[in-house]
């Protein structure tokens, strides 16, 4: 017989989790509320970071994600990938979380490139470079890593905020090593419409025909003047349609073309989510839209989640729940007073080994500005089944699954493991639904 299956959370990793439990053939309902991180990312899907390089060292010492993870698993015993590990052998870690990463781009009908064995190296708005190991097509064009000697013309568009083509043209140059530009240039492009109330607003007048228009003829001429081989535009090509635009600006200026990476809110977050949302209905995963406001408990099980959608309250009964509710931001995770808590089901957070009791929250301060604080990898703390466990180790419920940025042990958004753990911890406790 099926099991009810209940996933908590609107991210990448209920989404993950509600893939693969529908796969393993349980009955899953999905409870739908606001976007969290999922919807902020810059655009990156990271996997893994070296722990121990800076920023600014030379582009060509970067080790590829597959390299990272066994530094990770070995020096972080509380990461998540090292609690993957102790249910599979070292090497299949990636090959785990390799395949759930693309398995889940394809389900959300995601154009994705790049591999755990290759960097791609990616400008921001600022100017800065992140690394990652997989970018949405539309970004594969901006992998500095590929590029010899380009002349790279930096294109502000008119209106379009916290983006300054100057600014990221100098930083750009800041660069150890310059063998990936031969020149950077900046330009402006206006266009007749200037009164966009945010960024997602010229995103979608982009879409239209008279924005792409406009941007079309208007990147045609600056490509007359500058000669450029390779096109760096701000973020906003669109929600919905921008590969179409990517694709156009390709053919008409022959450069390539490709969108920075973001600060929040971001472009390319939203089109993830928005993705999310499309998989869930093309998926047939049902759907109850609300908050969960608690659960009725009988002993060690979950029966039913206690919702509030405007007015209206319900009950929803399940078999097995699995929690993505993320982290402070969308309370996932809260601080009540001067105590850490999971608010759903009360589970105990951990900052490494050490339960965070009441008595403990001071601990969490940190006085030097630059170390990185403890409330950033707070979380829960799991067994490989992602099962979360108390202080003791013991499973805190007998039908309770949790996955993504809610398990502690590592920075979500810092630690360059965002999508590799909210995807793979996802898939997880998804398919452990099913044995
Ligand atoms: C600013 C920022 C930028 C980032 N950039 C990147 C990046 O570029 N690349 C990368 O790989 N990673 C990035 N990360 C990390 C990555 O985005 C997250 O690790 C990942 O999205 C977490 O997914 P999640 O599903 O666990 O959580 P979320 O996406 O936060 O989803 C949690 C969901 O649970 C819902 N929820 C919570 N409580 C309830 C409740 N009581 N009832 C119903 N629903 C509830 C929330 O509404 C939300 O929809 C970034 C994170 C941040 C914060």
């Amino acid at each position: 017989m099926k099991d009810k299956v209940l996933i908590v959370g609107s991210g990448v990793a209920a989404l993950a989790a509600a893939l693969a439990a529908q796969k393993s053939g349980q009955e899953v309902t999905l409870v739908v509320s606001r976007p969290g991180a999922s919807a902020l990312m810059s655009g990156t899907w990271d996997v893994a970071r070296d722990p121990h390089r800076h920023a600014t060292d030379a582009w060509e010492d970067l080790r590829p994600a597959r390299k990272i993870l066994p530094l990770i698993i070995r020096q972080q015993k509380n990461h998540p990938y090292s609690i993957l590990q102790q249910s599979m052998a070292i090497e299949d870690v990636g090959v785990f979380l390799e395949k759930a990463i693309v398995e889940f781009a394809q389900a959300i009908h995601l154009p994705l490139v790049g591999s755990l064995d290759e960097s791609h190296v990616a400008p921001s708005g600022w100017g800065t470079v992140k690394e990652t190991s997989f970018v949405p097509k539309g970004l594969a064009g901006g992998n500095v890593l590929k590029m010899n000697h380009a002349h790279l013309l930096v294109v502000g568009l008119g209106a379009s905020l916290n983006f300054d083509a100057d600014f990221i043209m100098q930083s750009l140059r800041g660069y150890k090593n310059n063998n990936y530009f031969s020149e950077i240039k900046t330009a402006q492009l206006n266009f007749k419409k200037s009164d966009f109330s945010s960024i997602f607003d010229m995103a979608r007048w982009l879409e239209e025909e008279e924005g792409e228009n406009q941007i079309l003829e208007g990147l045609q001429g600056l490509v007359k003047t500058h000669q450029p081989t390779h096109i760096l535009l701000p973020p906003v090509l669109g929600l919905e349609g921008h590969q179409r635009l990517y694709d156009k600006i390709s053919e008409v200026t022959h450069c390539v073309c490709f969108e920075s990476l973001a600060t929040p809110p971001s472009v390319h977050g939203w089109r993830l989510q928005y993705l999310i949302a499309q998989a869930v209905e093309a998926h047939k995963i049902s759907m109850v839209h609300g908050v969960v406001k608690g659960f009725k408990r009988e002993g060690r099980l979950l029966r039913v989640a206690l919702m509030e959608n405007g007015q209206e309250t319900m009950g929803v009964p399940f078999d097995l729940c699995i929690l993505a509710t993320g982290r402070f931001m969308c309370q996932g995770l809260e601080k009540r007073g001067s105590f850490f808590q999971e608010p759903l089901c009360h589970l105990p957070l951990f900052d490494g080994e050490q339960w965070v009791t009441k008595t403990f929250s001071g601990k969490l301060t940190r006085k030097a500005y630059f170390d990185s604080h403890p409330l950033f990898s707070v979380g829960l703390r799991v067994n490989s089944d992602m099962r979360p466990l108390d202080d003791k180790g013991d499973l805190c419920y007998d039908n309770l699954w949790v996955a993504g940025s809610i398990i502690g042990g590592y920075a979500t958004a810092w630690s360059g493991c965002g999508m590799g753990v909210a995807i793979g911890t996802g898939k997880l406790a998804g398919e452990t639904r099913g044995q």
